[in-house]
């Protein structure tokens, strides 16, 4: 404890830096937080924008949400707004509620913990000052506050100076800031992967040396930091840089085995999550999808069982990946749907057809679809398992089939016409004259097998 506050004294500075910045003005703060600002500064309370909205901006990049901070507690926070309400027990924090669902995370200025030294922080409600908010944050690019209303950047940490040198540098002792919340390993590499920025040397040597502390952490924490790479669309580069700490092995062991197995594909997958990411970006099961269907099917081409494939796949993986209940019910409902594309195209049997249809109609049909046609892309360079889909996906409804034909002498169920003959089926417009087998034809091609190219 005493260490820290020392060495705190040694890096804090008496005065801030307060300088405009061209990167970054009013008009670049969401509105709904200029006014949660603008209500707090109203009432004599400190309010700036403080992390990611400051940082991404002064690195040319949009945020994805804007934070507040402030001088005010959170009581203090509920009683200026209607619409506010005090969550969390390890971070107390206010949410401004507004419209279509929109957040404003307002927290007050914290101090480091007072625990010891390097142990895990298990609460951290010490209200501090503005100064003291700084210093406890993770790196100094992520240190900076913004005042809307002044135009000012406040830089107490040199974050500027950092982000100029593209340099990411931890507040205080990296061994010790990284002991306590391991966590910080994987944002470094997150935020060095996103803005192709470097370590600092001490930062660095620290993340080889502590990587296998990410064990320890929550998973739930690391599920969130892990959604966030791959909505924005980081995952490619994220494994990249990853590898270079040797933090795959520790962070995401299934992957690290499909990244030994064959760098290539993995890279390729990695990049298909990216793809998809920004196609989908409220879809995340999609991307688990992809994410885990190579482990999927090492287990399905062991046990030919599908739905056995996926509960082993999971069974480990339920305390590396807390997936909610619905987007696991929807990964399990896609994924069990792949080996069936393969299986009812080289179906010989009378009932193919008739299979083949009831199967486009399934439930998740269509993502399952677009799931294959990113395999086969990763793993064939050519698609041929989807264009057989989509072509079946999209033929007109043929007059229905009946493919188990009715005993001889039993009476068929017919609809009673008034003619006295039964009526012939009628050519549909747009239908090819029919055919002695509807079968399309055979296409031979390679198996999705990911898991044992190259060994
Ligand atoms: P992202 O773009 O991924 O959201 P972010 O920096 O905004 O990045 P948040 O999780 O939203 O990440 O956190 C907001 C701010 O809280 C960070 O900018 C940082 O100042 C601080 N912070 C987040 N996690 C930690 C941590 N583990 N230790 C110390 N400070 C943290
Ligand atoms: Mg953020």
């Amino acid at each position: 404890m005493l260490n820290w506050i020392i060495r705190s004294f040694k890096v804090k500075k008496d005065t801030p830096l307060r300088v405009s910045d061209p990167r970054i003005s009013q008009e670049d703060i969401d509105p709904d937080a200029l006014k949660v600002i603008h209500r707090l500064q109203q009432h004599n309370f400190k309010a700036y924008v403080v992390g990611g909205a400051v940082r991404d901006r002064l690195l040319g990049i949009k945020p994805k949400d804007c934070d507040v901070v402030t001088s005010a507690r959170p009581n203090e926070i509920r009683q200026l707004f209607r619409n506010a309400f005090i969550i969390g027990r390890r971070f107390r924090l206010v949410h401004v509620k507004f419209r279509f669902n929109k957040v404003i995370e307002t927290a007050t200025f914290r101090k480091h913990h007072g625990q010891e030294e390097g142990t895990p922080v298990e609460a951290d409600n010490v209200f501090g000052t503005e100064e003291d908010d700084a210093f406890r944050r993770d790196f100094t690019l992520n240190a900076l506050f913004y005042d809307p209303f002044s135009n000012q950047i406040i830089d107490y940490v040199g974050g500027l100076k950092d982000i100029e040198d593209k340099k990411i540098r931890c507040l205080g002792d990296p061994m010790v800031r990284l002991m306590e919340d391991p966590v910080r390993i994987l944002r470094a590499i997150k935020f060095a992967a996103k803005f192709n920025l470097r370590m600092e040397s001490s930062l660095d040597k620290s993340i080889h040396k502590l990587k296998d502390n990410i064990k320890l952490c929550s998973q739930r924490r690391l599920y969130e930091e892990l959604l966030k790479i791959l909505r924005l669309g980081l995952f490619e580069a994220f494994v990249r840089k990853a590898d270079e700490y040797g933090f795959l092995h520790a962070f995401l062991p299934f992957f690290h085995v499909y990244w030994q197995r064959n760098r290539e594909e993995t890279l390729q997958l990695a990049r298909a999550i990216d793809h998809y990411s920004a196609q989908k970006p409220n879809e995340p099961h999609f991307l688990f999808c992809l994410l885990l269907w190579p482990r999927v099917n090492e287990k399905f081409r062991a046990c030919r069982d599908i739905q056995k494939a996926i509960r082993m796949a999971f069974g480990d993986l339920n305390s590396i990946l807390p997936l909610s209940k619905l987007d696991k019910i929807k990964v399990r409902m896609i994924l069990g749907l792949l080996p069936r594309f393969e299986f009812l195209m080289d179906l010989r049997s009378k009932k193919r057809r008739y299979m083949i249809r009831k199967f486009v109609r399934t439930p998740f049909f269509r993502e399952a679809l677009e799931l294959l046609r990113a395999l086969e892309t990763i793993e064939q360079g050519d698609t041929p398992g989807f264009r057989f889909w989509s072509e079946e996906l999209n033929r007109p409804q043929e007059p229905r089939e009946n493919p188990v034909r009715p005993p001889q002498n039993q009476p068929e169920h017919r609809p009673v016409h008034h003619h006295a003959e039964p009526v012939p089926p009628q050519p549909q417009p747009e239908q090819t004259p029919p055919q002695q087998d509807n079968n399309p034809p055979f296409i031979p091609r390679r198996r999705l097998n990911l898991p044992e190219q190259n060994p």
